[in-house]
């Protein structure tokens, strides 16, 4: 390997110039000399030592004093109130529209169904093929089901989805299209109001996939007319191994009808009354008991976003990307590996996804070294770099490492 002492001081001024670079040293394990390169914070972002205390305050004060009373008390406020925080936070939505439950694939079935329901007489689902796949998995089961037709948008390996694209497959009887904000694989980042509007102007509905965008670029919900939305929460919202996720529904939206009706979702739980009648608002997208452990440690990272301020969070995630692009193609490109994202950071989310053909086999010796990027078929890697905890020295450091692999051969 050829050291290039020229990058690491770069990273090295980027970090010092970096006014959020202090956020990283109250992460858990920043200081872990084993972990060389943490490039994974969009797949498992990194615990907050603030969460690791709050999540021992739970359960030895609330769970282990308060007992079943904790649910009144504190508990059974906890999806709202989170949910509204968040949306103050990081989705430009108002309070009374998000609220936490489920997982992302619950909720995308939940919310799909909803919408189909409110669209009656129109039977298509438009979605790409590019998509996550519990999102084409749900509208495939969502077609059989309710004997709909899908319309799949082919979009560009290294991009995305556009509103031409969207303008082309929408008409009379699209009733829902399903979209990530952030494409999994190619980082390409959608244009929401435009694709939002395109979608509207079919007068269909349009449930966005937050899960790569959310805690890591600042979207305007409700400015941009967005009718639904879910996201999960272990990703760039650290909220820790199997944390549920949440949905937002527009106001407008909110006498829409959800398929899993259970006691929590509906209008007065504790009645344990003889018909399902579905709570007023947010409510009811709820189904069943709220995971409250699982959903603690979230609020830990949301304030945290809250007082880098999510503007500056996406500046340095443009400006990690950049440095990312900047010293693959130095390091890396003369060894034919292939950057598969957008070269616009106004196109790009959090991460850049790198192709080559032995990246299958150097993946498990990366790991092994400490340098912890994720893998993607056939011949990805993914460097997800979560802006409060990554620092520019652990792109290069990671990157350098690539290198030294693909030069053993
Ligand atoms: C991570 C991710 C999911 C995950 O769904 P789970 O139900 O939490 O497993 C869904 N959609 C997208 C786009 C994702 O990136």
């Amino acid at each position: 390997m050829t050291e290039d002492h020229g990058l690491l001081k770069r990273a090295r001024e980027l970090d010092a110039a970096d006014q959020l670079a202090s956020f990283r040293a109250r992460f858990v394990g920043h200081d872990d000399a084993t972990v060389r390169s943490y490039l994974d914070g969009n797949s498992l972002g990194r615990p907050l030592q603030a969460s690791v205390e709050r999540v021992q305050e739970l359960m030895v004060h609330q769970w282990g004093g308060r007992l079943i009373r904790g649910w009144d008390e504190t508990w059974l406020q906890l999806p709202k109130s989170i949910g509204d925080q968040l949306g103050r936070v990081a989705l430009g939505a108002a309070p009374g529209q998000c609220i936490v439950a489920d997982s992302t694939t619950v909720l995308l079935y939940k919310l799909a169904r909803a919408a189909i329901q409110a669209r009656p007489g129109r039977n298509r689902i438009v979605i790409d093929r590019d998509n996550f796949p519990s999102d084409r998995f749900i509208v495939e089961g969502i077609a059989d089901e309710c004997g709909l037709g899908l319309d799949w948008l082919e979009p560009p390996q290294d991009g995305g989805v556009d509103a031409e694209l969207v303008r082309s497959a929408v008409g009379p009887d699209t009733a829902l299209v399903l979209l990530s904000h952030v494409a999994y694989r190619s980082g390409y980042l959608a244009d929401m109001p435009a694709i939002t509007q395109a979608v509207h102007d079919a007068g269909a509905l349009v449930l966005w996939d937050l899960c790569h965008s959310v805690g890591v670029i600042p979207v305007e919900l409700d400015a941009w007319g967005v009718d639904l939305a879910v996201g999960c929460s272990y990703k760039y919202l650290n909220g820790g191994p199997g944390a549920p996720a949440w949905a937002y529904v527009s106001a407008e939206h909110q006498q829409f009808r959800q398929p899993i009706q259970g006691w929590i979702g509906s209008a007065a739980p504790f009645e344990m009354g003889p018909g399902y009648e579905p709570a007023p608002g947010i409510g009811r997208f709820a189904s069943g008991t709220p995971p409250i452990i699982g959903m603690t440690a979230i609020q830990d990272m949301v304030d945290l976003i809250g007082s880098a301020g999510i503007q500056n969070v996406r500046d340095k995630s443009v400006a990690l990307t950049e440095f990312a692009v900047e010293v693959t193609e130095e390091l890396l490109a003369g060894y034919g590996v292939v950057i598969s994202s957008p070269r616009d950071p106004a196109e790009r989310g959090s991460h850049i996804t790198i192709d080559h053909p032995s990246f299958k086999k150097v993946v498990g010796r990366l790991w092994d070294q400490g340098i912890i990027p994720d893998f993607r078929e056939p011949d990805g890697l993914r460097l997800g770099l979560s802006p409060l905890s990554t620092s520019f020295e652990e792109v290069y450091v990671g990157v350098a490492a690539i290198e030294a692999e693909l030069a053993l051969g």
